[in-house]
């Protein structure tokens, strides 16, 4: 277990040039071999690497990432967390996933500022209403919160939001997860990175995979930077560049990669104190506890690999705040970011085992992987631990196209085919 931190440590840190903070995690040079190795320091690389040795008791384990813990999406997302999901395989993960959340600040002993602040997803017509009492209904018998909420409602709960007559979209109610929210984005990586190392893991920086060790159509090892690396298991949770890592083993994915942009203003008063959704376009909003209000649209619409955005984008997100926030006119734009997507042609990510042998696959995330991290490296420790599928991954196997069951939930992980 971590020793807290008492209040007169902090302050003796606080005060006392001459006494560096602890590293929060070592940097061990790599071994020759491991049990398993992640390729990834992501949110989702560390989650797996934490299960495979508290769940799994394999703690021979090396995570390897090219670049710094949290230097990828991990740390560029919105922060939010739901799971507000209707269709079999994604309603129980990303339930569980939200389960996770309630008690991860517990279980790694690292405050990650889970906030249950509630997301309210706004219908602009009654059709789209209709479908959100529909949604609800799923949610709730399968024992998720989930609450239809009318006009007056919403504009007691959001009061500063465009009412008028003349607003661009009207709103017509709205349907509210209380139970979603938001958390700390790198803490979570943090958080997971200390707590796997702790049991263990070594978690090793500055080490990109270059290439796969193979012996026949067994994946044995891995080329990096920092050398050459053998592992019995070897799992893949690189989100943005999946296809490129997969290529290297001669896996061809359905992912397509693109850029996402994110945005926040200056810092103001607390005024939002819920994640807002706006039906009408893929918009959301909430304010971080700096007091700056985050906010993000769609994807831009063309495959890259840079983390820069481009003014269009920016355009049409600045314009869907100001209509529903009049009030967002008068606030400054602080920055703005991108982050490299990896989007599947359903919405829904890949958990599983390859057609390579000792080989697993993770990625797919779109626009959900944030939210969906704890229950991601719970089922994908599971799956290489194992070597089969846990229940709650199941549907998301690399062969379900081929097989005629994707998990097509629109406007909920994915809309860039449906534009
Ligand atoms: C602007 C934006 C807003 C978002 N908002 C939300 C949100 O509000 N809620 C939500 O649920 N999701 C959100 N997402 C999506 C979410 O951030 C991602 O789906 C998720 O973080 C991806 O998983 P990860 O954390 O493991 O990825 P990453 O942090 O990107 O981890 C992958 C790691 O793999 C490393 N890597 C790549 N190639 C190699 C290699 N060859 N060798 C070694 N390492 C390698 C990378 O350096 C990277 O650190 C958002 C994304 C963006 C960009």
């Amino acid at each position: 277990m971590f020793k807290p931190y008492s209040a007169l440590a902090l302050a003796k840190h606080a005060l006392s040039p001459d006494r560096p903070w602890p590293r929060a995690w070592n940097s061990p040079e790599p071994k020759s071999s491991y049990d398993a190795i992640v390729i990834g320091g992501g949110g989702h690389g560390l989650a797996t690497a934490y299960y495979l040795a508290k769940n799994h008791g394999l703690t021979n384990v090396a995570v390897l990432e090219r670049n710094y813990i949290g230097s990828g999406n991990v740390g560029r997302n919105t922060t939010i967390i739901r799971s507000n999901y209707m269709i079999d395989g994604n309603t129980q993960f990303f339930e569980h996933s939200l389960k996770l959340w309630e008690g991860l600040s517990h279980e790694l002993n690292f405050n990650c500022m889970v906030s249950h602040r509630g997301q309210v997803v706004l219908a602009v017509s009654p059709a789209q209403l209709d479908t959100f009492a529909r949604r609800g209904n799923i949610m709730r018998l399968n024992g998720i919160d989930a609450e239809l909420l009318d006009r007056g409602q919403v504009m007691k709960l959001l009061p500063y939001l465009d009412y008028s007559k003349d607003a661009r979209w009207p709103i017509y109610g709205g349907i509210i997860q209380e139970r979603a929210g938001t958390v700390r984005h790198d803490a979570v990586a943090w958080g997971y990175a200390r707590a796997a190392d702790t049991l263990g893991v070594h978690i090793i920086e500055n080490c990109e995979v270059t290439g796969f060790v193979m012996d026949g159509d067994k994946a044995v090892g891995v080329e990096t930077s920092r050398g050459k690396i053998l592992a019995g298991k070897i799992g893949i949770a690189v989100a943005g560049h999946s296809s490129h890592v997969a290529k290297m083993a001669g896996l061809r994915v359905p992912i397509e990669t693109h850029v996402l942009q994110a945005f926040v203003t200056e810092p103001v008063k607390p005024m939002v104190d819920h994640v807002i959704s706006w039906g009408a376009e893929l918009f959301y909003l909430s304010q971080s506890d700096k007091g700056g209000m985050v906010f993000g649209g769609h994807i831009d619409g063309f495959n890259t690999y840079t983390q820069r955005g481009q003014f269009p984008r920016i355009q049409t997100v600045a314009e869907c705040a100001v209509s529903l926030l009049p009030l967002m006119s008068k606030l400054r734009l602080l920055r703005h970011w991108g982050g490299v997507m990896d989007m599947t042609p359903d919405g829904s990510p890949f958990i599983g085992r390859t057609e390579r042998p000792n080989l697993y696959f993770n990625g797919g995330w779109c626009y959900q992987g944030f939210k969906a991290t704890p229950a991601s490296g719970w089922t994908f420790a599971h799956t290489i631990a194992h070597d089969e599928e846990h229940e709650l991954n199941r549907a998301y196997s690399l062969d379900r196209f081929e097989k005629g069951r994707e998990l097509d939930e629109f406007g909920i992980g994915n809309w860039t085919y449906k534009q």
